[in-house]
């Protein structure tokens, strides 16, 4: 398999990919090793955990440069996400006791009898994980499986494997044993799916909505638990009271930082009749202003596109459908004249929702601003999706902020923020965009299951 440099088009490296053989080996051994590894004491397997991170912390500079040669994100943006993975870590590291701690939920002296929970390993977690952020998406899965005392099968994206292999590495080093983290499972979807043939005990999926329906219907018949986190949809609306200069800054930012390539990316904007004309033109001026080019240069805030042509083609497509209804772009709406794969930053306006480009998945540097009249019509039209992963709403009234956001059906509500993460809360979609939860509380309870103990005295 050839690993790609999407910003040049050069191979970067041939790696081989694993075969049916090396997936089922990689289960046995994965499924022998994981017993012991339950039973190593929390505290050993957090001060593994501890060492990964200084791991982490020591090579980030390498570890964002292999990840903006081959995924194409913007250096600073690389060094972002490396430094973002330290507060997971931390948050993980504080959590992971209590969420195993056992519960006593009953003691009667009378009847001798005490009732308790306690929270036992899923097993072996199978995780096929995407590109876009592959540090956190993958952090997400094995950093609370194996503080819980899972083994991980870990499969890359094959737009990611440098990475995923570098995952591994710093796993190993840092004393996760060797067949309780499987050094990655190198491969494309086919490898993936031979994953999913393995008597895994859970799957944790991230990507499109496409594979993520394929992923469940594998593993639906041996009832595995799956978890998956898909795309989004996601609509910001900016109202009628606020700083239009101040808010076109935030969403543009929201919808453009990594090139586009974020599952919780403004996707669509609404944007008040009232600061219609200055919103716009602030936000075209900002998405006129980014510097597009060479991802290692620290200037750089528009990056070429991880899934090259195939996202490029995407991209085309939907700028010619709504061009086509009578759509207009205000800026961009073309692939860059230059080698690698890079599409400009791009603006469209009169747009509407019969258009794809404010219903389908976009993932890229391609946005559509609409105008509204009302809350009722931006709290509709946020509504008018498949989707449900985050919403933001721009306004100084916290109030009408909340009371907007109640009504959206979304995972997350943003306000006056968008496109962010927090270790601590949950992260979860809503209708295609998945199923599940990862971080917060809930994302350790996930990597869990309860065993119900009835003891009653002799
Ligand atoms: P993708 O669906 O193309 O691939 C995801 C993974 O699935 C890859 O590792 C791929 O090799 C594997 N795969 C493909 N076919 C498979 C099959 N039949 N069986 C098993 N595995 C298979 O997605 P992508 O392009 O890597 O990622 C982008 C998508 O991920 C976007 O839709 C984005 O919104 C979403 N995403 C969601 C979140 C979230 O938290 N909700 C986070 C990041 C990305």
């Amino acid at each position: 398999m050839r690993v790609v440099n999407p910003a040049t088009g050069e191979v970067l490296r041939e790696v081989a990919e694993a075969d049916r053989a090396a997936v089922a080996a990689a289960f046995r051994r994965a499924r022998a090793a994981q017993p012991a590894w339950a039973a190593t004491p929390l505290a050993a397997r957090c001060a593994v955990i501890r060492r990964f991170r200084a791991l982490a912390v020591e090579r980030a500079e390498p570890l964002a440069r292999t990840l903006t040669l081959e995924v194409g994100k913007p250096i600073t943006q690389a060094r972002g996400e490396l430094a973002g993975l330290l507060p997971r870590i931390d948050f993980f590291l504080a959590e992971v006791e209590g969420a195993l701690a056992d519960e006593v939920v009953l003691t009667s002296p009378a009847d001798r009898l005490e009732e308790r929970i306690r929270r036992e390993p899923l097993g072996v977690v199978a995780s096929i994980s995407a590109w876009n952020y592959p540090w956190y998406v993958g952090a997400n899965v094995f950093l609370p499986a194996l503080l819980t005392g899972n083994a991980v099968l870990y499969k890359p994206s094959e737009l990611a494997t440098l990475t995923g292999l570098a995952i591994g590495e710093l796993l190993h080093e840092a004393g996760v044993p060797a067949d309780v983290f499987h050094q990655a499972l190198v491969g494309g979807g086919n490898v993936g799916a031979m994953l999913l043939e393995e008597p895994i005990d859970a799957v944790c999926f991230t990507g499109s909505y496409a594979t993520g329906i394929k992923v469940a219907a594998a593993v639906a018949p041996r009832l595995v638990k799956a978890q998956l986190e898909l795309g989004g949809k996601d609509p910001a609306y900016v109202c009628d009271d606020v700083d239009a200069v101040a808010a076109a800054a935030a969403v543009a930012d929201g919808a453009f930082y990594n090139t586009g390539q974020s599952c919780c990316a403004v996707e669509r904007v609404y944007v008040h009749e009232r600061v219609w004309p200055r919103f716009v033109d602030a936000f075209v001026g900002t998405a006129r202003g980014y510097v597009v080019g060479d991802p290692l240069d620290a200037r750089t805030y528009i990056g070429p596109l991880a899934r090259r042509e195939a996202a490029l083609a995407v991209l085309e497509a939907q700028v010619a459908d709504a061009v086509g209804h009578g759509a207009r772009a205000l800026v961009g709406g073309r692939r860059l004249d230059r080698p690698g794969f890079f599409f400009a930053p791009t603006v469209l306006v009169d747009v509407d929702h019969t258009m794809r480009v404010m219903r389908e998945e976009t993932f890229g540097p391609l946005i559509g601003l609409a105008r509204v009249g009302s809350d009722d019509e931006a709290v509709a039209l946020m509504n008018d999706t498949d989707y449900g992963l985050t919403a933001a709403v721009y306004t100084p009234d916290r109030a009408r902020a909340e009371r907007l956001l109640a009504r959206v059906n979304t995972g997350t509500a943003y306000w006056n923020c968008c496109d962010r993460v927090s270790p601590r809360l949950p992260w979860t979609g809503r209708g295609a965009s998945g199923l599940g939860v990862t971080l917060a509380r809930e994302g350790i309870a996930a990597f869990v299951r309860p065993k119900a103990w009835h003891l009653r005295g002799g």
